[in-house]
């Protein structure tokens, strides 16, 4: 069942080129900086940076939009800074299109320094304890002064376990911030004067009917797309994607979907197959400086003593700086000296990875054979992940 078409701020933002509601989708997302050919990643830019890569070796690695927090450039530089110099875009230095998640779930990863009322939250900083607080006004306020081309309303999140009268008090405040996100979003403007795109989240902690019902519910907004958030949260795989499908099912076929926060390759290419256009996550940025590579054939990790002597590059397949320049063994020297060119080399590699990835499930979609593409790719990865395909865990996004 697919919900009714709702009111848009931003009619058509979204071409759905094949697809339905939880089945794999190609579309194209249009925003003030540019189009996204979905599926898309979105490499993590938690402080206005993609750790260790400029804009220019985003590029070259094949992203086309990056995501930054609200909760951290609020804090530091502080948002004002920013619209006074033009808007994060000009800021960072990357003319691509930009999405920001509203703070919500990094403030409640604070846990105890954390205060939600019905206005909205109220926190400690993690950098100076200062208190602060943010409102679903306050969030849209903020991410009109960064000026980005996707911004989040304000969602109460749970950490699970959570009773079902949690979940739902917590899912009913969602859908209250959200409104009041959208009515404050709508009076603002950006400090390029672009037209923002606003995307609502969908909550329901771990009963697919909840979920359902919300994702209904926030369809019957004034949403240009929708963020499924809450889940990877600790519960099962299958249950993860039970969830997901519950959720797409239930959101117009034509709008675009965001999965928050997740995850590793197997995963965007699970969430592909149930509708999913849109991903983020820390994994290729944050294991890459632990020493971890992705490759075709699993995840290795430099640090292990296998690679010292290993003349071949990361990934064979990978036309990225460092495999076609390095081999494993200098990349292992670099990362076991503490040298910075290794952590910069194995990001720049593991976001071309996800990159070339999502570029050939397009292609794939495209094709009408996803269902081939997704079980070569995931058989192969599984048989040859190797002797050290620990780590490869989802989870804070910090
Ligand atoms: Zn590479």
């Amino acid at each position: 069942m697919g919900a009714e078409p709702a009111a848009s701020a931003s009619p058509g933002c979204f071409t759905l080129d094949r697809g339905a509601a939880a089945t794999p989708r190609a579309g194209l997302l249009r925003t003030p900086h540019g189009t996204v050919r979905t599926p898309a990643f979105m490499p993590v830019g938690t402080q206005g940076t993609v750790k260790g890569l400029t804009p220019a070796d985003l590029r070259v690695a094949g992203t086309q939009i990056v995501l930054s927090n609200t909760y951290h450039l609020m804090l530091r530089p502080g948002a004002e800074l920013i619209r006074s110099l033009g808007g994060l875009h000009r800021f960072m230095g990357w003319d691509g299109p930009i999405l920001t998640d509203s703070g919500g779930y990094q403030i409640l990863s604070l846990k105890d320094r954390v205060n939600v009322t019905e206005e909205g939250v109220a926190f400690r900083s993690h950098l100076d304890g200062r208190p602060e607080n943010l409102t679903p006004e306050r969030a849209m306020e903020i991410q009109a002064d960064l000026g980005v081309d996707i911004a989040v309303t304000l969602d109460h999140a749970v950490l699970l376990p959570a009773s079902p009268e949690v979940v739902r008090d917590a899912g009913e405040r969602t859908i209250r911030w959200t409104e009041r996100s959208l009515a404050r979003a709508r009076e603002l403007d950006t400090p390029t004067a672009l037209p923002q795109l606003h995307f609502g989240i969908v909550q329901g902690g771990g009963d697919p009917d909840f979920r359902a019902e919300m994702a209904s519910r926030t369809a019957a907004m004034a949403c240009d797309g929708f963020c499924l958030g809450g889940l990877s949260v600790g519960e099962a795989k299958a249950e993860t994607w039970m969830l997901t499908r519950a959720t797409t099912n239930a959101l117009p076929v034509e709008k675009p979907r965001y999965l928050m926060g997740m995850g590793t390759p197997r995963d965007l290419l699970d969430g592909i197959a149930c509708g999913i256009d849109l991903f983020d996550c820390v994994l290729p940025t944050r294991n890459a400086r632990n020493g971890m590579a992705f490759t075709h054939e699993g995840p290795i990790n430099i640090r292990n003593a296998v690679h010292a002597r290993d003349p071949r590059p990361l990934d064979p397949e990978c036309g990225c700086e460092a495999c076609t320049e390095f081999s494993r063994a200098y990349l292992r020297h670099l990362h076991q000296a503490g040298e910075i060119l290794a952590h910069r080399m194995l990001t720049l590699h593991n976001v071309t990875f996800y990159q070339t990835l999502m570029a050939g499930a397009r292609v794939a979609i495209e094709r009408d054979a996803y269902s081939d593409f997704h079980h070569a790719v995931t058989h192969r990865y599984r048989n040859r992940a190797g002797d050290d395909a620990g780590g490869e865990t989802s989870g804070d996004p910090a």
